[in-house]
């Protein structure tokens, strides 16, 4: 008997039944009442998600878009920025900056570690002239496996001029991000993480700084324009400007009426609770963090790979005989570590499942375990 597949990626990741089942219907128009309807609810709930009272901004695409989307939007050719790496993930909104000609410094962090709040502090307090208009940093590195502090980093720029842009892409929906009160300019995700959508639609929220930073921005775009998309918001044009992903977004819509039903605040302990019994499980089997365990992801754990073992063939074996995929390492990472995602659609009983097929693909692959250890260490955990 072959099971479904278990994603414990950290994306995509699965999918709700019901999401799955409203996408599935026929085309809805999107110039029609019923979908505005269906559109504005979304968009209430995701503001209630982000916790902001600015507009969220919907694209159709992955949450790479809405991270360029951000750059071409905020500045214009040579603006200055502090970009904060911890990873795969920040290196990539570093990147995206010098590509559109931003004047980019980089603040790297070693993979596995969270960012040095006090080392922000310091390159902003030295810039006296305010020539950095902005921190761009990612939320939680999800190459790594470890969550930053942004509540910290949005109190350096929260009252000043200067610019705080978040990706959340695979931590909204699983860790809580209160945008307003932490001062977050703008916010993007994606719909395949948190979300516990199919890939394909992303997401920014906008607020008033950084809407006037987006007059004075003179870097092109034409599909990413957010203030296209503000019109329709106004009132003074169409919304969404351009077709959009019909059936994604009221699976997406769905989507978040489970989150709402659950309640967000639940969403989020929930998140909290598996990672801890996952940090258990990975501990009853003698096996590692990559990171220190207070950095450690809600939405992800990064688990270093055990001496001798080629962990490849242990992920290899998890799917091909478990059904049950989780993610390898990226770039220098790669064959180090391995990443177990608990991520969105995503309870105890999954982790138990991942966890037994764990245990199972290390002994085939010549890690001692002791049957049973790690799902010990879950229950008790999860109580
Ligand atoms: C997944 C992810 C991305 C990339 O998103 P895509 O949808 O693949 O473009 C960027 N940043 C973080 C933190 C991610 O987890």
């Amino acid at each position: 008997m072959k099971r479904e597949k278990l994603l414990m990626t950290p994306g995509p990741t699965m999918v709700p039944p019901s999401v799955l089942k409203v996408m599935s219907a026929q085309i809805i128009h999107h110039r029609t009442a019923a979908f505005v309807a269906e559109y504005e609810q979304l968009e209430e709930n995701l503001k209630e998600l982000f916790d902001t009272k600015n507009m969220v901004l919907m694209f159709a695409s992955s949450g790479t878009g809405a991270m360029e989307s951000a750059i071409v939007n905020m500045f214009s050719p040579g603006d200055k920025v502090l970009a904060v790496s911890i990873g795969s993930f920040g290196d990539r909104f570093a990147e995206i900056s010098s590509v559109y000609g931003l004047d980019v410094v980089k603040l790297a962090f070693e993979w596995g570690e969270a960012a040095d709040v006090n080392k922000i502090k310091e390159i902003l307090d030295a810039d006296t002239t305010k020539e950095i208009k902005a921190v761009i940093m990612t939320h939680n590195e999800t190459s790594t496996g470890v969550t930053n502090d942004i509540e910290a980093v949005g109190k350096l720029t929260k009252d000043t001029d200067r610019l705080f842009i978040v990706d959340a892409i695979s931590s909204m929906g699983g860790i809580q991000i209160k945008t307003d009160e932490w001062g977050i300019d703008v916010v993007v995700t994606g719909s395949q993480k948190g979300l516990m959508c199919p890939p394909g639609l992303a997401y920014a929220s906008v607020s008033d700084k950084a809407w006037e930073a987006c007059e004075k921005s003179t870097l092109p775009k034409f599909y990413f324009d957010y203030k296209k998309y503000r019109k329709g918001f106004l009132g003074q044009g169409e919304n969404p400007p351009f077709t959009p992903p019909v059936s994604l977004m009221l699976g997406q819509a769905e989507a978040l009426k489970l989150m709402k039903d659950e309640g967000f605040e639940n969403v989020f302990a929930r998140h909290a609770s598996l990672a801890l019994a996952a940090q258990a499980g990975v501990a009853a089997l003698g096996l590692e963090l990559l990171c220190a365990q207070v950095n450690s992801s809600n939405i992800i754990t990064p688990v270093k790979a055990p001496e001798g073992i080629e962990i490849g063939k242990v992920i290899k074996t998890m799917n091909e005989k478990y059904d049950v995929i989780v993610a390898g390492g990226q770039k220098h990472l790669k064959g180090k570590i391995f990443r177990i995602g608990h991520c969105g659609y995503a309870d105890r009983f999954d982790l138990a499942r991942g966890f037994m097929a764990l245990e199972l693909s290390l002994r085939e692959n010549g890690y001692p375990v002791e049957l049973g250890s790690s799902l010990a260490a879950l229950q008790k955990s999860l109580g």
